[in-house]
């Protein structure tokens, strides 16, 4: 039986089910599956395919003690009938580059595609006494999805927390309107970092206290939450080759719009499963940690923090990176160990140039500022009648740098957003100004361009919120401490 173990220590080995269950590991690393190309995907298979097919042989491969009946019952229950695009991640075209659009989802962002199914695996994986209490930190996607994802679940509970100030009107309004008796979405005085980090110390230091219940998270961290994001590589490397932009076993190059290096990190394991990418690009925002890292192997998170137009990557930590480090040093667990260790004490790390130059033939990295997200916006909305979200928007100059670096290979953009979830800032895009509030700019903005906003986005502002009181991020562990004693209480 394959075993994950964590990226720190080759000795602490769990099934994929447990490793779903805890989300990170008792020493602080995530999990990975060693040996991850050992059983590549059958592309010969592939045009046969639908989404469901696709999704079954990926996650069959990277969680392999989950039973056929498991996956494919988990994997109905997320997709069916949840998704507002027959095809679930369609390809458009648009100019002489494709997009990869993720937003067909229940809460218009690609962290749907995890979120759906993390709750359904979790679910798999559980004894009928067991509980979970999921956690979560957001940048403002991942909060409104993981409730969405986990509202109602049987034996479930789950919290998110959101920077105050960190996250779109719409998206605070999905968090605040998306509850019932086992979610709570909680705001914190302080960025995402902040919420990731304490996070990780409540998960970390309550893991093992109390055996009926489970602490767990639905960060991309979790591997039962990144398993799912592999699937739509394969399912739009498929649509090019329906459609003829490539024959079966061409290479493509995915960009794609980076904070926490999850959705990126995807397209390497899709990778290692044998999809012919010749490149993955890494588009950052102004916070480019990454895009400085990829270029000088030293990752250095010392640095000031912008609040930039894209929201969901502004973040200076990017977890998932530790798992790249893990594969890219072929699963040298004691460099990756102080790697992190120096991460976390002095906020620095620097890999050594052999690592970096194996890390520079697999990926490219860049970034946009706010300046050239919005000029990108117009530029392609005007020129192409596209219209992207600011974070999509982000990856534009790099599709257009890589085109020219690569003119023979298709170039896909993942589109991560619906442009309605940010309206004001594609709206500033497009005419210089927006309205008062998100409601009206978002009408403002279909009306501007008749690119149809989402049902779900016009009902938004009609619906109950529920109270929201900011709270220190020092009061978070306390915080989950009386979650969990009213869900014993209503158990
Ligand atoms: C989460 C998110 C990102 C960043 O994805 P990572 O997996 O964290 O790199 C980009 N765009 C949007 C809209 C997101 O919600």
């Amino acid at each position: 039986m394959y075993k994950y173990i964590s990226t720190r220590n080759a000795n602490l080995k769990l099934p994929a089910r447990q490793a779903i269950l805890t989300g990170v590991s008792t020493d602080g690393g995530l999990f990975v599956l060693p040996n991850l190309d050992d059983q590549p995907f059958p592309l010969d298979y592939l045009m046969e395919q639908s989404y469901f097919d696709i999704a079954f042989q990926v996650l069959k491969r990277l969680l392999p003690d989950f039973s056929d009946i498991e996956l494919a019952t988990s994997i109905h229950q997320a997709y069916d009938h949840k998704f507002d695009n027959p095809q679930i991640a369609p390809v458009k075209k648009v100019d002489d580059f494709h997009v990869l659009e993720l937003f067909h989802g229940p809460t218009h962002a690609f962290k749907d595609f995890g979120l759906q199914l993390l709750p359904q695996l979790m679910q798999m994986s559980l004894d009928r006494q067991h509980r979970v209490i999921i956690l979560a930190a957001t940048s403002g996607d991942t909060g409104s999805a993981a409730l969405a994802g986990f509202k109602g679940q049987p034996q479930m509970n789950i919290t998110v927390f959101y920077p105050e100030h960190g996250v779109s009107s719409v998206q605070k309004q999905q968090m605040l309107t998306i509850y019932g008796p086992n979610t709570h979405a909680i705001a914190i005085r302080g960025n995402f970092d902040d919420a990731q980090h304490e996070v990780k110390q409540i998960l970390n230091n309550q893991q093992s206290a109390n055996t009926s219940y489970t602490l767990s998270s639905a960060n991309s961290i979790n591997i039962g939450r990144l398993a799912p994001q592999v699937v739509y590589y394969f399912a739009a490397y498929q649509q090019l080759v329906a459609n003829g932009t490539i024959q079966m076993n061409d290479s493509v190059i995915f960009t794609v719009p980076t904070g926490n290096f999850g959705d990126v990190l995807a397209g390497y394991y899709a990778k290692k499963l044998g999809l012919p990418i010749q490149k993955l690009v890494v588009a950052c925002n102004a916070n480019h940690v990454l895009a400085d890292f990829f270029n000088t192997g030293i990752y250095d998170r010392n640095r000031p923090f912008f609040k930039t137009v894209a929201p969901s990557m502004d973040i200076q930590i990017a977890s998932n990176l530790e798992r790249l480090l893990y594969y890219i040093s072929d699963g040298d667990t004691a460099m990756v160990k102080d790697l992190m260790d120096q991460l976390a004490t002095t906020g620095r790390y620097q890999i050594n140039t052999d690592l970096l130059s194996k890390l520079q033939t697999e990926f490219t990295c860049g970034f946009s500022d706010d300046t050239q997200i919005k000029s990108a916006i117009k530029e392609v909305y005007e020129k192409y009648n596209y219209l992207m979200d600011p974070h999509t928007a982000s990856g534009y100059r790099m599709v257009r740098q890589v085109q020219k670096e690569n003119p023979d290979i298709p170039v896909v953009l993942l589109s991560t957003a619906s442009p309605y979830k940010f309206g004001a800032t594609v709206t500033d895009a497009l005419i210089g100004e927006h309205r008062d509030n998100a409601q009206s700019t978002n009408n403002l903005l279909q009306s501007l361009t008749n690119i149809k906003m989402p049902q779900n986005l016009m009902t938004l502002w009609d619906q109950p919120i529920q109270p929201m009181h900011p709270i220190d991020k020092d009061a978070m562990s306390a915080v989950v401490q009386k979650i969990m004693q009213e869900d014993i209480a209503h158990d």
